[in-house]
């Protein structure tokens, strides 16, 4: 169970057995300073020592676990202590406090210690940004710049807050953890709950002479652009995540995502409806009637299409294949032509006399009555040349 080869905690640091609070402070602060990690890189027992230091001054500068050490020795503050590693359960000591302040101080690993701790790696925060696009450019895909801001790993500090040639102290009321732990007395017994450092606020390090470029933070706000690849067939509303963009990470974790919302802009003509497209094209009321070859607006640019003869208005033709390119996927949609016909409008005598004659060859209207209903339909509005003969008229009665 118990590491017979362990040394005595009061050994550790130095102090004797009626050491005072502040005596065990000042002797943690000292010993933990010499044997940080980050100041003795790549120094294994440097680091072992580091280790010890902080497992001794936990342990010493609890009022309980003192007691129980002093009573029981090794065996009275942690029964399972000597096992090594983490994942067990740790009775009343709580082995993610001495790791999280050993590997919390910009040492890199991914321990479990304390969850709730700022003092792990942690992902970057998402960075939102939206970017307009044409139909076309949705449609088919394309590669755009955004310009966004983010914050990005201070170059003066490289990201640790501190001054240059200084680095910052392990918290001394956390050893690093970013959490201590309080004694509370309640109906039921002592209970031990964990909670943010107040002298750290849970950063498990103290920044004495901060970085001027950062002010401690070990992070800057920069302005910067990203290249942004858009599939074929994206939609407005959708978004685009491009990993690695967003806000640095804390303490060695990943950036966070940038997240690019795509906004489409309306076209002019076209419309569009997930994978088709829709247009509404205007014909002359003659080819609707006998036929025409037109050329219509598409994704594509301008293509032919077949008005048949005799084509109704509200017909819809549809152009296999000319919607939008399914979004990863194969294929496009279709577009639907809706056909509107055009009725003429002021006409003059001469066309309104072809159009007359074209009535009485469709039998429309008979050939006599057309004449003797001329001066009935004066009074009407048939555009400006009738207008004039009307007022010329009723001038002179
Ligand atoms: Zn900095
Ligand atoms: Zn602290």
């Amino acid at each position: 169970m118990a590491d017979q080869n362990k040394r005595d905690y009061y050994e550790v640091l130095g102090v004797k057995k009626n050491a005072t609070d502040d005596e065990l402070k000042k002797a943690y602060r000292k010993l933990a300073k010499q044997n940080h990690p980050d100041l003795n890189p790549g120094d294994k027992e440097a680091e072992a020592r580091f280790k010890e230091i902080n497992e001794a001054y936990e342990v010493l500068s609890d009022k309980d676990k003192r007691a129980k050490y002093d009573q029981f020795g090794f065996a009275g503050v942690d029964p399972n202590f000597g096992a090594g590693g983490a994942g067990g359960g740790f009775g009343g000591f709580d082995m993610g406090d001495i790791f999280g302040s050993f590997f919390g101080g910009g040492f890199g690993g991914g321990f479990g210690g304390g969850g709730q701790s700022r003092t792990g790696p942690a992902k970057g925060q998402t960075v939102r940004t939206s970017l307009s696009l044409t139909l076309e450019e949705a449609a088919f895909g394309c590669e755009k710049e955004v310009t966004i801001q983010h914050i990005e790993t201070c170059d003066s500090c490289h990201g640790s807050g501190c001054a240059e040639g200084t680095t910052a102290e392990v918290c001394p009321e956390c050893h690093g953890s970013g959490q201590v732990r309080m004694q509370q007395r309640t109906m039921f017994g002592t209970m031990s709950t964990t909670t943010v450092c107040p002298n750290c606020r849970g950063e498990g390090k103290i920044i004495h002479q901060p970085c001027k470029a950062c002010g401690g933070s070990g992070g800057v706000r920069k302005s910067k652009k990203v290249s942004v690849k858009i599939p074929a067939g994206i939609d407005n509303g959708q978004a685009i995540s491009v990993r690695g963009q967003g806000d640095m990470g804390r303490n060695g974790g990943p950036a966070g995502d940038l997240i690019v919302g795509i906004n489409v802009k309306p076209h002019a003509k076209l419309r569009r409806d997930g994978t088709s497209i829709y247009l509404d094209q205007t014909v002359s009321f003659y080819q609707a009637a006998v036929g025409a070859e037109i050329e219509i607006p598409s994704l594509d640019g301008k293509v032919k299409c077949t008005v048949a003869p005799g084509t109704q208005p509200g017909t819809t033709l549809r152009l296999r294949g000319k919607g939008v390119p399914i979004l990863n996927g194969r294929g496009r949609g279709d577009q639907f032509v809706t056909i509107r016909v055009a009725v003429p409008k002021n006409l003059n005598e001469n066309q309104k006399e072809a159009l007359k004659k074209f009535a009485e060859a469709m039998g429309e209207v008979p050939a006599s009555a057309a004449k003797t209903e001329e001066g009935h339909h004066h009074g009407e509005n048939h555009g400006d040349g009738e207008e004039k003969s009307f007022f010329s008229r009723r001038k002179k009665k």
